[in-house]
């Protein structure tokens, strides 16, 4: 990768929550790492002076950086410029390019509403702001697939696609980073890692909280768009792609996206969504809404690989623990040497991607006594605490440096709202569930083989299932 370090960022929607909550405490982490040292501009129509907008990154840093060191602070404060301005006048953007001065490769970082990328990239395309820039934008990119597309049209007219980076935070994280280092950095794993040896894959992100006062936000969104097309489809795609030829440049892109080429639109016949109980009372929310908080849905991928093998997604709100885990099943053993005394579960991999990162192998080892049964264990590979980086530091550290290997490429997004396009056009009321169960009995059903879904626990080792003949729960 040729390595062009941007000279200037400059931050739109800086009065923003993002901002405040994310972006000024990563900036701090970068400072205080000695990556950052460009100038930074505010750009806001707050009427604000240098010194208020310095002030609303120290509240930030008051908020979000418990212990900050002062000297790190101030140079942080020290790196600031602030320009005011409505994104809708063309003078903003005259006054932007003066206090650029003599930077060529600005990054903008479009923290603002997704309504007004196209305003801000036209105005600074007109006024020679976009010359030699990156820009960077952040989910939702687009509604559907029309709407992506057409998002995706609009920035090209600016930008090219090399200088566009599209922030799927979940991209940053340490432990999503982790699936594609277990994958290729092992040999054991590829030669059972295929439809020959994986029964089916299992994926469930469960979020303990409901919509934190989003509800205005959640209305327009649902579960589906919010986590299931990017953060779950990334999952999928770092589960199920070839290797990269490295993992700079394009290949790793190249890969995650022929995968998710590759997986069928999903079927509405196989998806069960739910709602749980009291979202309709939340602020913002409709009376009558019928926006799913819960999602369950089953995917098949027509590749060499994958055929054959169902991939069972789920994800939700006010479920009883806030984990993400993946849980790859195997195929039993070609002949049943111990008989009806073999225990239930599949073998299988189990991978917990937040909030914390443990990696463990389901066997079957046998109980002591003159009995030949046997019992189910988990060989832990590894177990570490979560993100010691956030991921807005990884992610904006390496937009500066021009990697971009950790943003969602144009045929990438498009390919996962193919996918899932769908299934936003089912208009059925969803089930309702109570808050702290996992959802709608109905999902059960979706699940075909030996188990039922697996729930995550608090803690990694904590997870549950039930297998076998007999009502499943
Ligand atoms: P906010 O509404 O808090 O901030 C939007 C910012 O854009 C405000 O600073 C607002 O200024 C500014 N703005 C909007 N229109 C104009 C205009 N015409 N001229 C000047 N300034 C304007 O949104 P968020 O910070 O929450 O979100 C920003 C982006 O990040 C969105 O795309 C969102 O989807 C995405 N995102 C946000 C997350 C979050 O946790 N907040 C998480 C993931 C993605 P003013 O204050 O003056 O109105």
């Amino acid at each position: 990768m040729e390595r062009r370090d941007c000279d200037a960022i400059v931050l739109f929607g800086a009065s923003g929550d993002l901002c405040y909550r994310k972006i000024y405490p990563a900036l701090y982490h970068l400072v205080r790492r000695g990556v950052l040292t460009v100038p930074i501009i505010g750009a806001a129509r707050q009427g604000w002076t240098l010194e208020q907008l310095a002030g609303r990154v120290r509240e930030s840093l008051k908020a979000f950086v418990p212990g900050a060191d002062e000297a790190v602070s101030a140079r942080l404060v020290g790196l600031l410029r602030y320009v005011d301005g409505d994104y809708a006048d063309r003078g903003t953007f005259d006054a932007l390019r003066r206090a650029l001065g003599g930077a060529q490769r600005p990054l903008h970082y479009l923290a603002i509403p997704p309504s007004m990328f196209a305003v801000v990239a036209g105005h600074l395309s007109g006024s020679g702001a976009a010359h030699g820039a990156r820009i960077v934008v952040e989910k939702p990119f687009g509604r559907d697939l029309a709407s992506a597309r057409a998002l995706n049209q609009t920035l090209h007219a600016h930008f090219p696609e090399s200088s566009i980076f599209r922030i799927d935070h979940y991209l940053g994280k340490e432990p999503v980073q982790n699936i594609l280092y277990f994958r290729f950095a092992n040999s054991f794993l590829e030669p059972v890692w295929n439809r020959n040896f994986v029964a089916s894959v299992q994926i469930t992100m469960a979020e303990s909280f409901g919509v934190a006062g989003r509800g205005r936000f959640y209305e327009e969104a649902g579960a589906i768009r919010d986590v299931i097309q990017n953060h779950l489809m990334q999952i999928v795609a770092l589960l199920t792609m070839e290797p990269p030829v490295n993992t700079e440049g394009e290949s790793l892109r190249d890969e995650k996206a022929k995968v998710l080429k590759g997986v069928r639109p999903a079927s509405p016949a196989g998806l069960v969504r739910g709602q749980f109980a009291g979202y309709r009372k939340e602020p913002g929310v409709a009376p009558d809404s019928r926006v799913e908080t819960y999602a369950a849905l089953t995917l098949e991928i027509d590749s060499w690989r994958w055929s054959g093998v169902p991939f069972y997604l789920r994800a939700g709100k006010c479920l009883p623990v806030t984990a993400t885990e993946v849980v790859v099943d195997l195929k039993p053993p070609p002949a049943q040497v111990f008989g009806e005394l073999g225990p239930e579960q599949p073998n299988h991999l189990r991978l917990r991607v937040g909030p914390d990162v443990a990696i463990a192998l389901g066997a079957h080892t046998k109980k002591p006594g003159p009995v030949m049964t046997g019992e189910n264990i988990e060989l832990f590979v590894a177990q570490q605490k979560g993100d010691d980086m956030d991921a807005y530091e990884v992610l904006i550290s390496s937009a500066l440096i021009g990697d971009s290997s950790h943003f969602a490429r144009q045929d990438e997004v498009e390919a996962a709202w193919a996918i899932v396009d769908p299934l936003l056009e089912v208009r059925t009321p969803p089930y309702e569930y109570a808050p702290g169960s996992w959802g709608p009995a109905q999902a059960d059903q979706l699940v075909k083989g030996p188990c039922n879904w697996h729930n995550p626990g608090a803690r990694p080792e904590d997870w549950q299932r039930s297998c076998g003949p007999g009502p499943r729960s």
